[in-house]
């Protein structure tokens, strides 16, 4: 362990639960193989649950980054832009091989304009650090929906619909290598799968072709600090992936 992986770790407050678990801790030391893909079509999870259908990925994105940007800027689809103050489109690498995917703005995405600002936003940079990643260098960021839900709600059904094609068009764009699905509202939405996030955590998922894993959302990190051994775990596996990935 070399000083800079113990002050990520120290600021991921993970240094003590990786000592007593003796977790690894460089990203090369992750598991060798991921876990099996997922069939696109999912299964549910549990007997009787309601299943979504997947979200529909474009066949080919229509639309040039600029033609999106303004689309997403001039955007009046869905209820929430009457009471944001901005769209929020995302940020980063337009090429990333990593695509970080999360609910909607909260307050500070909302003035600021970018997603994963604020407190949320300094941990998943941290999260990034941890696994040698940094915001806007290979990595983009994105949201479900793009206009901030009002006291930060959970996004509905309907909003979430109407706004997912603009992710959709982002993806691709982008054609990242491995999509990391923040929370459940980004997992579920784009896995069409309604269930818990503690079901969908530790299996490489597909979404239309590109693996995706699911984690914890920063936010939901900074509330339950306990889970964030299980979230460097979910990142140890995105690390896996991608390595099997690019062979
Ligand atoms: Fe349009 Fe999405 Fe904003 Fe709704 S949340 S108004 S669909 S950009």
């Amino acid at each position: 362990m070399n000083i800079r992986d113990e002050t990520v770790l120290r600021e991921l407050n993970l240094y003590p639960l990786w000592v007593r678990r003796g977790v690894p801790v460089t990203a090369e030391s992750a598991p060798a193989s991921p876990a099996p893909i997922e069939g696109a079509r999912p299964e549910p999870a549990v007997s009787g649950e309601p299943v979504q259908r997947q979200a529909e990925a474009p066949a080919t994105s229509t639309l040039n980054w600029a033609e999106l940007k303004q689309q997403v800027h001039d955007c009046t689809a869905c209820k929430l832009r009457a009471g944001c103050t901005q769209t929020v489109f995302g940020v980063g690498d337009e090429k990333a091989e990593w695509l970080f995917v999360g609910e909607g703005p909260g307050a500070d995405e909302d003035a600021q304009g970018e997603p994963f600002v604020g407190q949320a936003g300094k941990l998943l940079d941290n999260m990034l650090a941890a696994i040698k990643l940094k915001r806007g260098d290979n990595v983009y960021i994105a949201n479900i929906v793009k206009c901030r839900p009002p006291n930060n709600r959970t996004p509905e059904p309907d909003e979430i619909a109407t706004c997912l094609p603009y992710l959709q068009q982002q993806i691709a764009l982008i054609k990242p290598k491995l999509i990391v699905a923040l929370g459940k509202t980004a997992a579920t939405s784009l896995l069409g799968r309604e269930t818990t996030l503690g079901s969908l955590r530790g299996t490489l998922h597909d979404f239309h072709g590109t693996p995706l894993i699911v984690t914890y959302h920063p936010a939901y990190l900074l509330r339950s600090p306990a889970e964030k051994a299980h979230a460097w775990e979910d990142l140890q596996q995105a690390v896996s992936a991608m390595r099997e990935l690019k062979g």
